[in-house]
């Protein structure tokens, strides 16, 4: 636990602030990470955003969200006091009659909105661009103008005509970025407010200048003032609006599909629920170091806290975890410390059993289940407070997706809390609202869906999704392969958060079987695995700053646990509906191995970030997005390994395990001995309950080097192409063995990225799906002695005698071992190799 640092909270609030104050008017280089232990530094960020009454001009409308860069707002230089003028000038290319001019304030989430709205100004508009007879359209000079927080304002102009027009504000704003900063206390308020002291600023969005309801303004050059203009974000202003508009309102009836029309579509193979056993191994080490977790991690009463405090109850002794997280993970997203112990003790619980953990899971549920609302409201957090942070999206699908693995692992009555939950949330009235005003909205679909495809699924979960929040263009975009779509996500923070919204995509796809979906969620998958994947698997886009397609930073806190979570998931989907298709098990493979295993720090915690050159990150044990979607997914690991169809099974990662199955009412047994990955060899022994025909479908990975060869019973029987399955059919009797070796060897691959150097090539290694790490190497060059070619280190690459996974080369000073197995070393999963003729 990160104890109160007032040094390291400072440090943070610089850093914030110099990024912030010193950039576009947008906070660019700062992680979802930096913002949070700044809010928690601040407090609780309880604030809903304030709808402000009698703001003149004020449309009715509030501002969307814009964190892309290509949406960012205009932002001046700081002035030092408020009484200083800047100006802003468009350019309509002619005089033109003109009806209005509008305003579009700052919005970003977790900011205060309307941020650096002007407070004494004026607009005018003239036929010479030095305004020598200007004609006033709107004037505030003599009285402040009220902060309009996220309102779009719009200023009719009696008799406006003109070819220029000027907002010249002489009054700035005081700077005022988080909304939390008003409830934090003074101690901590103060440092922040001594570094944005005297900072005033005008921010806006957007303007536009209306003729007949046109935007004349649109791309018309912009002209700024030199003494506080910017003149490099000066054309945001007159960029066009965003595809759905500049709005919060999403309600678009007519994408609703009549569920009598739908023609669901089925998976071809299935992921087990249940029956898969694993043998010692890396998984089952991950699974049991996983439930010490969730003993160790946070009590009952301590998951329970906030649904009992919603509920008027006695806490029973729980008291908040002190630290500087607690305030947004615990009590802005309160309730999904519950989420996150009931994903990760619910799937574990399908394969191992363990009183305690079942009985806390148990109890949890029935905690929650006496807090609940006679309307079925079973939220920890209030109702009205939706908006909060990340209340309405992220919140409600961690305690969703916690009930369903709950259910999944036997407690029915977390399935009958959801109907009673969704049945009230599908009828909100403010669902208009929920995509662009709940902090990463769209986060929350695939809460729906997953409620649609369980025991108490109702049309109207989908429905809901249809209306309100399906992004029609967003769709469009992604199955055109616009890689803008990820990263220039124009409302709200590109993220890897995306891969949550094609979840639940594909996921209408299967309800509906419209193949809109389906052609949408491709384009996404492809778009992550070509642009935002890092060798070894991490996902190389995240909130905060740009992250352009192939970038791939190496020194950017990247690779966050959580989004390799969403990849996996994704991919299960995927391979589910194809899995005769080897590519996305391969995913998965790299996933678990390089990102979900390598970011399991014991029992200790789950890091947050993957680090691949330098040190690992610090472990978390705060109940982080990454630690829930972690613990989840470690309890998931024994449903990954085979998937089930009508005709057989497919063998799809090789961990020593065995799986029981239905097969034709019938139950048969697989059970796989291996020592993979530290040995390459694989048997598979068959107990049907009595000679059964099967298909048995064994993965030839697509990093296989060569054909794989299959025996059954001593004899080939058929030989695996690399990157497909092969398909073994016949009548199987109890003891029938299948063996092959898997062919695995090395692979280097030559760095791109950002942060390329010329002349220096950085690569990496890997074994099989292993990424590899060079210990002690951080950013030293690797000689390569007498060789003219790299590809020579991986003839020269041994085994270390004693350390399965370990390799060294003869006269390297180097050792590589598998990036999962790294804790406290040093250590470059990219090193400089160079081959060096003596
Ligand atoms: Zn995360």
């Amino acid at each position: 636990m990160i104890s109160f640092s007032w040094s390291r909270t400072r440090a943070v609030f610089q850093n914030i602030c110099f990024t912030v104050i010193g950039s576009t008017g947008d906070m660019h280089h700062c992680t979802r990470r930096d913002l949070i232990q700044m809010a928690a530094a601040l407090g609780s960020l309880s604030l809903a955003a304030p709808l402000l009454a009698g703001v003149p001009g004020a449309t009715g409308e509030q501002m969307a969200a814009s964190t892309a860069s290509r949406y960012r707002p205009y932002r001046s230089r700081a002035s030092k006091v408020a009484q200083a003028t800047t100006w802003i000038q468009i350019d309509l290319g002619t005089t033109q009659a003109i009806d209005a001019v509008r305003l579009y304030p700052f919005s970003k989430p977790h900011y205060s909105p309307g941020n650096g709205f002007p407070v004494r100004f004026r607009i005018e508009c003239a036929d010479d661009p030095a305004f020598k007879s200007p004609r006033t359209i709107v004037s505030w000079s003599k009285a402040d103008y009220p902060d309009p927080g996220d309102r779009i304002i719009e200023f009719q102009a009696k008799r406006g005509r003109g070819r220029y027009v000027r907002l010249t504000v002489t009054k700035l704003r005081a700077e005022r970025l988080f909304t939390s900063l008003d409830m934090a206390p003074k101690e901590v308020r103060q440092p922040y407010l001594d570094l944005i002291e005297g900072s005033h600023v005008l921010v806006l969005s957007k303007i536009e200048v209306l003729a007949n309801g046109v935007d004349i303004a649109q791309h018309r050059p912009v002209w700024v003032d030199e003494s506080y203009g910017d003149p490099q974000s000066a054309s945001q202003l007159t960029r066009a609006r965003r595809p759905q508009g500049e709005g919060v309102i999403t309600d678009n009836p007519r994408n609703v599909t009549a569920s009598s029309t739908w023609q669901a579509v089925a998976y071809s193979a299935r992921a087990p629920l249940a029956g898969v056993e694993l043998g010692n191994g890396l998984f089952r080490s991950a699974l049991e170091n996983n439930i010490r977790y969730l003993l160790e991690s946070f009590g009952v009463d301590d998951l329970l806290r906030q649904f009992r405090q919603r509920a008027g109850k006695p806490l029973q002794g729980s008291a908040p975890k002190p630290g500087p997280f607690a305030a947004f993970w615990e009590d802005d997203l309160a309730g999904s410390n519950a989420g996150r112990f009931l994903m990760g003790a619910g799937n574990t619980l399908r394969w191992i059993e363990h009183a305690e953990l079942r009985g806390r899971m148990n109890a949890v549920v029935a905690g929650i289940a006496e807090c609940r609302q006679g309307n079925g409201y079973i939220m920890a957090y209030p109702e009205d407070t939706f908006f909060v942070s990340e209340r309405g999206a992220y919140t409600r699908a961690w305690v969703t997706h916690g009930l369903l693995e709950a259910g999944y692992a036997g407690n029915t009555q977390a399935f009958e809390l959801l109907r009673g939950y969704y049945d009230w949330y599908n009828s909100r009235p403010y669902l208009q609202e929920a995509l662009r005003r709940c902090n990463w909205g769209p986060q929350g679909m695939v809460a729906n869906t997953r409620v649609y495809f369980s025991p108490v699924g109702q049309p109207q979960d989908i429905q809901v999704l249809q209306r309100y929040f399906q992004e029609s263009y967003w769709l469009a975009d992604l199955k055109a392969r616009k890689a803008d779509a990820v990263w220039q996500y124009p409302y709200d923070r590109p993220h890897s958060y995306l891969l949550t919204i094609l979840e639940a995509y594909l996921d209408l796809y299967r309800a509906t079987g419209e193949r809109s979906y389906l052609e949408a969620v491709s384009g996404g998958w492809e778009l992550f695995r070509d642009n935002w994947q890092n060798t070894g698997g991490s996902i190389s886009i995240i909130e905060g700053p740009d992250f352009p397609p192939k970038s791939n930073s190496l020194y950017a806190k990247l690779g966050e646990n959580c989004g390799s979570a969403f990849w996996i998931l994704l991919n299960q989907r995927l391979h589910q509906l194809d899995p005769d298709n080897e590519r996305y098990v391969a995913e998965i493979e790299k996933s678990i191995y390089n990102v979900i295993l390598a970011n399991q720090d014991g029992s200790r915690g789950i890091r947050y970030h993957t680090m691949l050159v330098g040190q690992k990150e610090a472990s978390q044990c705060v109940n982080s997005c990454c630690e829930g979607q972690g613990t989840r997914l470690v309890g998931s690991l024994p449903e990954l390994i085979y998937s089930v169809a009508d005709d057989g099974l497919y063998v799809n990662l090789f961990e020593r395990s065995s799986i029981e199955w239905q097969l034709g009412g019938e139950v048969i047994k697989l059970a796989m001995e291996t020592q993979f990955p530290n040995e390459p060899s694989v048997q598979l022994k068959l107990q049907p309950s009595k000679p059964l025909h099967a298909k048995i479908r064994i993965r030839t990975p697509s990093w296989a080097t060569k054909a794989m060869e299959i025996e059954i019973n001593g004899q080939r029987a058929a030989v695996g192409t690399p990157g497909e399955y092969v398909v073994l059919e016949r009548t199987w009797s109890a003891g029938d063995e299948i063996a092959f070796i898997l062919p695995i060897s090395f692979e280097l691959t030559e760095y791109t990225g950002v942060d390329q150097i010329t002349g220096r090539k950085r690569y990496a290694l890997e074994y099989g799906p292993i990424l590899m790490a060079a210990e002690n190497a951080a950013d030293a060059e690797v000689p390569l002695e007498g060789a003219t070619d790299v590809l020579e280190l991986l003839k020269r690459l041994q085994p270390v005698p004693g350390w399965p996974l370990h390799f060294t080369a003869p006269l390297m000073a180097i050792e590589w071992s598998p990036y999962f197995e790294i804790e406290k070393d040093n250590f470059s999963c990219f090193p400089f190799i160079v081959p060096k003729v003596l």
